[in-house]
Parts: C-alpha cells; structure tokens; sequence
C-alpha cells in the first residue's frame, strides 16, 4: 500500500484505521487515543522503527513536547510531552503533534525535534514549516472533518458548542475554535488575549478577505475597554456573549462577542461574530507571510475551559 506524503493526508489515513477499528467493536471512535494509535501502527508499519514511549518526561519550561529516538540502537522512538502539562487537552495535541513529526519528519530529523511554543510559530523558516505541517496532522488527526461536520453543522457556534467539541475530541477550547474557523463560511475571528493586550488573532476566510483582522504580532493592541474580554471575568454571561455596536472591535459593523477566561492561564479566549453579509475586499487566497497567521502553535495550545476541567 502507498502510504500518505502529506499531513492531511496521514490524518485521513489514520482516522479510517481508527473509524474501522471502533465501527468493528462498538466501542466510541472519540476523543482519540493518540499514543495506542501510535504504538500499534508504528509497530505494524514501521517494525524497524517502532515507537515504544509515550508519556511525560520533565522538560524543561519551554519545551511543549518532542520526537525522540530511544538511544538503544534499535531504531525505537519515543514521542514525549512536557510532565509539567496538566491540561488533557494539550498533552494530547502535543502527542498528536510528535506522531506528526514522526510520521513526516523523522527521516531528515533522526536526533528528534524538540517543540517549544516560540521556536513553533516561525512559519518563515524551515522550522516552521514542520511545525505547522505537525499541528496540522493533529488538528485533523484529532477533530476529523466527517464528524466535526456532523457537530456543528446547522448548530449555532456557540460556547456551549465549543465546551461540547473541546469534551468530545479532548482539545483546548482555542484548538476546537480554530478548527471550526478553518471550515465555516461564517465571518468571525478568535482573539486570545493576556494581561488587557491582544495576544493573537485568527479570522475566519471570509472575514479576512473583508479586511478585518488585528496586527497584534507586528504591534502592541488593547483590548477594546468595552469589551467582555478587558473584564477578565469567568462567568456565564460572558460566555453567552453581547452585541457590540460597531467601533468597539474592529471594522465598521456591530459584533458578537463571546469570551472565556482561565484564571488558571490568566487567559482569555474570545469568539467574534460578525454579520454575514459584509463586504469582501480581497479576492485572492491568504500567503502564509500575510500578518495575523503567524504561532500556529501556540494558538492550538490555549487552555481548555475553566470550572476546574484540568
Ligand atoms: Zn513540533
């Protein structure tokens, strides 16, 4: 069998095994069990180079996680998180992360690759791609798009349907919203912020090509003041959201505005909604130099919902 180039392409291949394999015993396909994915398909398929670790190691504070070969001499890998990780969701995007790795990369990599968030988000360098190319393969492994369809199409992308897909697929909150972006025809556009300043943004296709996203890796951006965000407050009329007249988020339209925030992470993740019938300015399709799409990786390592889920 031709085995997959690409990291969508490994995702849907892996994501079929598993389909088949939960269809065949009734037992639930999600959230995905990413390291018994990873040892029993490196076994099979790759015997001379079988993953045989997986777990948390102490790493030190920047690193998120890596792909590491087992110095025994007999090919074997490890795929590792950072011990200091407590959140499900990140450990497991991280595991799903360094599966990527090892699938795409190990062969020009054979010292293994260490991940840290900031080494993660340069998409200009070589680097970068594999780390883009890696967070890809796990969105998809993880979230696949047949069953992320089926979640959220027809539902009103709410909260209350974001706390639903991070349970369902064991995700951060950020991860779930980013997902949803990639697919919706919907304008909208994530904002996580820390400490009153915008941290990173991400809009939906159709809203960038209205023009409207923030800069915030080029320049330092406050939160709106009238913003549920710049409260800071973890409640539930927060996450319910309020409609914004226009002039307190970007672009001229009024916004809906739903925010979550994790004491824990001294983070906010907020969700903007905004009316469908807005101007498109742009044409062409997004670069991956353009402003705004830069730290993949860390915009898929975002807490999970507070209450005390971690
Ligand atoms: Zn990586």
């Amino acid at each position: 069998m031709k085995l997959p180039t690409t990291p969508e392409g490994w995702a849907i291949h892996l994501s079929k095994l598993v389909r088949a394999f939960h269809d065949a015993h009734g037992s639930p396909r999600f959230p995905i069990k990413v390291a018994d994915i990873a040892i029993e398909y490196s076994r099979n398929v790759f015997p001379d180079a079988p993953i045989t670790k997986v777990g948390g190691i102490d790493l030190t504070r920047k690193f998120e996680g890596m792909l590491m070969p087992i110095d025994s001499g007999t090919g074997e890998w490890g795929i590792i998180y950072n011990s200091a990780i407590t959140s499900k969701g990140r450990i497991n995007f991280t595991l799903a992360h360094e599966l990527g790795h090892y699938l795409l990369h190990r062969h020009r990599s054979p010292d293994g690759i260490r991940c840290s968030s900031r080494d993660m988000g340069d998409w200009r360098s070589e680097h970068g791609q594999i780390e883009s190319q890696a967070n890809t393969f796990a969105s998809f492994l993880l979230m696949p798009l047949d069953d992320f369809r089926q979640q959220t199409d027809g539902q009103k992308f709410d909260m209350d349907l974001v706390r639903h897909l991070s349970d369902r697929y064991e995700v951060s909150v950020t991860a779930a919203i980013l997902k949803w972006l990639g697919i919706t025809s919907q304008r909208a556009m994530i904002v996580v912020s820390r400490d009153g300043f915008i941290d990173w943004t991400w809009s939906s296709e159709r809203l960038f090509k209205s023009g409207i996203y923030y800069a915030a890796r080029q320049q330092t951006v406050e939160l709106p003041s009238q913003s549920l965000a710049a409260l800071r407050v973890d409640d539930a009329a927060a996450r319910a959201g309020i409609m914004h007249k226009k002039g307190v988020w970007k672009g001229e339209e009024d916004v809906f505005e739903m925010t979550i925030y994790s004491p824990k992470n001294e983070m906010t993740v907020t969700l903007l909604i905004y009316p469908n019938d807005g101007p498109d300015r742009f044409h062409g399709r997004r670069e991956p130099d353009d402003v705004g799409i830069d730290d993949t990786y860390e915009r898929f390592m975002g807490a999970r919902l507070p209450e005390g889920r971690d």
